[in-house]
């Protein structure tokens, strides 16, 4: 007899879990013990779901990495009771939490689907509800007794993406997210359609939770003007162990004498510079143009076609799990869960 799936649906916050309060107008977080009183259709799901709540639900803006290790505490502590999880959380930050949870999950052989929304559920054109319904049942699939999805996803507005590869780029649309990268892992229409060549397939190894990151990491944004005044205290910081470079097109950065000389100090000082393009889409080839071959001379690493969120919290756990100067650069550029060519 085929068993029913058994869902763990945690909730962290944002619009998903709000209700207007029809008489004030505002919004507030919505009691998550009574889900199943609000949304009926989830007793039609062929699958049990049990419910955990954030005790002080945040917005997503408030997420940091204290939190992703709650989740990633919520999912050991239960892996073996529930076939899958999912996190519902505001969109915001949605991407980085996806990303961190991918490297916090090594060798996760079940789905973790995040998802939210942009209008809360108790609205009368929520997209809440196609949301968190399909979730679950993305998150139930299972064949020959295995999940289907294997690795930490984030569905929205009828896409499962691979949550490192995703960015919030509208703040408006229902079509909130997009993974310009990679293709999605699956798609929701009359029919759910899973994109089995794209799936990542962990092996059969047990699952390994990573829990510290560390969060000295800067972010630097290039553009035309920018200046050493404003770069050189970012790099030479007590507190910055690591530092993305976004940079044009195909990880593009002015060949300026300060410039370099900047780079090659904060290089030789054991500072990790990362080139990662401002492009939402495309990769970076460092040597393409002369524009970024002093990069590749200095030995900055190349952050290929990774997402920004993806480099953020890759860099943080890296740092957390003391991975050495000689190997940095080479596992920084090696994808370890599908987050890079
Ligand atoms: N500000 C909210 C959050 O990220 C927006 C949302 O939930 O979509 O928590």
């Amino acid at each position: 007899m085929k068993q029913k799936s058994s869902i763990l649906l945690i909730y962290t916050g944002g619009t998903i879990g709000m209700i207007k309060d029809f008489e004030t107008g505002v919004l507030r977080a919505f009691d998550f013990d009574k889900l199943l009183m609000r949304i009926p259709e989830l007793s039609h799901l062929d699958c049990d779901i049990d419910t955990y709540s954030f005790e002080e639900p945040l917005d997503s803006s408030n997420m940091n990495p204290d939190h992703w290790v709650k989740i990633a505490t919520l999912v050991e502590d239960n892996y073996q009771e529930y076939d899958g999880f999912v996190v519902l959380h505001g969109s915001d930050t949605m991407s980085y939490s996806a990303s961190a949870l991918s490297f916090m999950l090594e060798n996760l052989a079940k789905p973790v689907i995040f998802t939210g929304s942009q209008l809360p559920i108790g609205d009368l054109r929520t997209d809440a509800k196609e949301n968190l319904i399909t979730a679950i049942e993305i998150a139930a699939l299972k064949k020959n007794n295995r999940s289907v999805i294997r690795e930490v996803g984030l569905y929205f507005e009828f896409k499962l993406l691979r949550g490192n590869r995703t960015t919030k780029i509208n703040a408006e649309h229902f079509q909130a997210f997009n993974s310009l990268n990679f293709p999605p892992l699956a798609e929701s229409g009359v029919h759910l359609k899973v994109n089995h060549q794209n799936l990542l397939n962990p092996g059969r190894r047990k699952l390994r939770v990573h829990k510290k990151m560390d969060n000295r990491v800067a972010l630097i944004k290039l553009f035309p003007g920018i200046s050493e005044a404003v770069i050189a205290p970012i790099l030479f910081n007590s507190g910055v162990k690591a530092v993305i470079i976004e940079t044009y097109g195909a990880g593009n950065a002015p060949t300026e004498k300060w410039f370099t000389e900047l780079m090659a100090r904060a290089i030789k000082e054991g500072v990790h510079i990362v080139n990662v393009t401002q492009c939402s889409g495309g990769s970076v080839m460092m040597g393409h143009y002369e524009t970024s071959a002093h990069l590749k001379k200095l030995g900055v690493i190349n952050g290929k076609d990774i997402t920004t969120e993806a480099a953020v919290v890759k860099l943080m756990y890296l740092l957390g799990n003391d991975v050495g100067p000689k190997v940095f650069k080479t596992i920084f550029e090696t994808s370890l869960r599908g987050e890079m060519i």
